[in-house]
């Protein structure tokens, strides 16, 4: 029993659940490799110019488990991740996507989860997934279903604690926990706002954590923080969830906008993205009010390195010059004599 993962758009969000409840059950998970420049270009010359990069990397994925060998490639459609909050059309569409535009003879392993409609929850989903393999007995499904929360649930609580997402994963997967005291403290902090897997795929993102690190700078995501902050966030801009990625979107961007820790806000986004073009338009409206500088990053398949760095230190540079002015000025009013105020003059 084998099941091809893409590593690539909800892997980033929910592979410690699915690698605790396949491996519970028993079937062997085969991932893609790690995005490479192949990968892009043999996914973007299947689909139309304007389709999003995640898409694009996605199907070079299910190509690169084709050439694997691998026969059975789970390709889920995630339509509504709680009531009344949707997913963009093409992640809801992903199957027939992949079905139209992969022309090879292979398995879709397809599930849908529609957490608007009655009976398409999370256990409906999970024993579509199972069926073909033959596993329809429910106590089973539910106890992979645990594991599979258990993995999850690990994976959080190290990023919460302000693990690297690599490390925390790393862990997830060998079933440990640990807490990270990392007391290292930075100039500067950033609060990077995007989707998963346009952040933590190496490739999408051009080691953007790196890079910062590199800059002396902290970087905060959606990923230390709880669902209760998120819905805050969202709150705090006047908006209510609609979109499934708007806790990480939305509700970081309010939550770091109050965060007085916080000096600057990245946005990253794909070109083309419809949900990300209505959700960031909103945050930059709002950013204003909150005085607090705000970078927005778009990224597609031809994005060059060099300019992503020269806008990344720009930023970087412009945060550090602010904040040793504002030092400054602090210190110059703490100093500084008593000096009379003469707009006010007492008359006879
Ligand atoms: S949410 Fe945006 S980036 Fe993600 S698949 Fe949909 S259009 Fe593409």
């Amino acid at each position: 029993m084998e099941i091809g993962i893409p590593r690539a758009m909800s892997f980033y969000n929910n592979y410690p659940f699915y690698y605790g409840f396949f491996t519970d059950l028993g079937i062997k998970i085969v991932l893609s490799d790690i995005t490479t420049k192949q990968t892009m270009s043999s996914g973007s010359a299947l689909v139309v110019t304007e389709t999003c990069l995640p898409i694009k990397v996605y199907i070079g994925h299910i190509l690169n488990l084709l050439d694997k060998g691998v026969q059975n490639i789970f390709v889920p459609s995630l339509q509504s991740v709680a009531p009344k909050v949707y997913n963009c059309s093409k992640i809801r569409g992903l199957p027939d996507l992949v079905r139209n535009v992969v022309k090879r003879d292979f398995n879709i392993i397809e599930a849908t989860l529609d957490k608007s409609e009655k009976n398409q929850g999370l256990y409906e989903f999970l024993a579509e997934i199972v069926k073909p393999y033959g596993i329809t007995d429910p106590a089973i499904i539910k106890r992979a279903s645990k594991a599979g929360w258990k993995c999850y649930n690990n994976f959080h609580i190290m990023a919460k604690s302000g693990m690297s997402y690599k490390k925390a994963l790393n862990y997830a997967l060998q079933g440990k926990v640990f807490i990270e005291n990392n007391t290292k403290e930075y100039p500067i902090s950033i609060a990077l706002v995007s989707h998963g897997y346009n952040i933590y795929d190496d490739r999408t993102c051009m080691k953007i954590f790196d890079k910062l690190e590199n800059m002396d700078v902290k970087v905060y995501t959606s990923l230390q923080l709880s669902n209760e902050q998120l819905d805050d966030g969202i709150a705090s801009l006047g908006n209510e969830r609609y979109w499934a990625n708007e806790y990480d979107m939305t509700g970081s961007a309010g939550h770091y906008l109050k965060d007085s820790r916080i000096d600057g806000i990245i946005t990253l986004t794909a070109f083309g993205c419809g949900p990300d073009s209505l959700m960031v338009e909103r945050i930059i409206r709002k950013a204003k009010r909150f005085n607090k500088p705000l970078l927005n990053l778009t990224i597609d398949e031809h994005t060059g390195e060099a300019g992503f760095i020269t806008r990344l230190e720009a930023f970087v540079d412009m945060l550090f010059r602010k904040k040793r002015a504002n030092l400054i000025n602090k210190m110059d009013i703490e100093t500084s004599e008593y000096i009379p105020n003469t707009n006010f003059i007492e008359t006879k």
